[in-house]
């Protein structure tokens, strides 16, 4: 099966000065609606999966349920899996269709991130499946992810990850952290910059909830060109459920619920997606 390519969609983004969303779903109607907004606006994304949602679903049901979706529309929408600690899922993702993965070793010494991260990605490159790598400690709580707050990536770490790997995307700790911001973020925008200025590995942005639209613009300014979004879309889910149940307390159809919940995570979904492609673009 032909994969889209993770590295090139990216490197397209980051010469044009946007960025890609990779919003994590986790059912049918949180997949749809991110498909829609993508197609509504003619925009690649990536639908992302934690491994709690892929072993919920099983790799192939869930594949199976997101690629039908995805041919609701002709825009590229790839499928990452997100924060993998576990190699061999990692692997059974690579195999079952995924087009690009992310290996998290981050927690583990620099060496072993180094050699496992490489191992997955010369695995992953025969099935043409894209590697993404994390250096550093992107702190708060994702799943199965309960990081405090640690040491930010370096530059030249960064060089030394990289070259030690060979992977296609990067996500290196430069603030952010998942969850919701309980105090004021302090972003290494340097870093960005530097990065995608002497590299041609894409640089990856986690945490994307709750950053503001001048945090974003200026993220990609400096060549971000992946954002993550997670926390957001389980809100927008949960908070259209509620505003729903709340206007229709004696409402008893699923499907109306279910619609709810998805057109709450499709508004979601679309105001990112237009967020990320600021109009000045460019680089800076
Ligand atoms: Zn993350």
């Amino acid at each position: 099966m032909a994969r889209l390519n993770l590295k090139e969609q990216l490197t397209d983004a980051k010469r044009n000065g946007y960025a890609i969303g990779a919003f994590n779903i986790f059912d049918c109607p949180s997949a749809r609606a991110a498909v829609d907004a993508a197609d509504s606006l003619k925009t690649p994304i990536l639908l992302q999966t934690s491994v709690g949602t892929v072993k919920k679903f099983g790799p192939e049901e869930l594949f199976g349920m997101m690629d039908l979706m995805r041919k609701r529309t002709a825009v590229p929408v790839l499928f990452h899996l997100d924060h993998c600690t576990e190699p061999e899922l990692a692997k059974v993702c690579i195999d079952t269709g995924w087009d690009s993965v992310m290996i998290d070793l981050s927690a583990r010494p620099l060496d072993e991130n180094i050699r496992i991260t490489g191992e997955i990605k010369k695995y992953a490159a025969v099935k043409g499946v894209c590697v993404e790598g994390e250096l550093g400690v992107i702190s708060g709580v994702e799943e199965e992810i309960n990081a405090e707050e640690g040491e930010l990536a370096d530059y030249e770490t960064s060089l030394v990850f990289l070259e030690g790997t060979g992977i296609d995307a990067f996500a290196p700790a430069v603030g952010t952290a998942h969850g919701v911001y309980k105090k004021e973020v302090k972003l290494n925008y340097d870093l960005v910059r530097k990065l995608s200025e002497t590299t041609a590995v894409p640089v990856v942005i986690h945490g994307g909830t709750g950053l503001s639209d001048e945090q974003f613009a200026r993220l990609i300014a400096c060549g971000a060109s992946k954002i993550n979004v997670s926390t957001a879309l389980k809100y927008a889910y949960i908070n259209g459920l509620k505003e729903y149940l709340h206007g229709h307390p004696e409402e008893y159809d699923p499907i109306k619920l279910n619609s709810a919940a998805e057109k709450s995570v499709r508004e979601t979904v679309a105001n990112h997606i237009i967020r990320f492609k600021p109009k000045s673009g460019g680089r800076i």
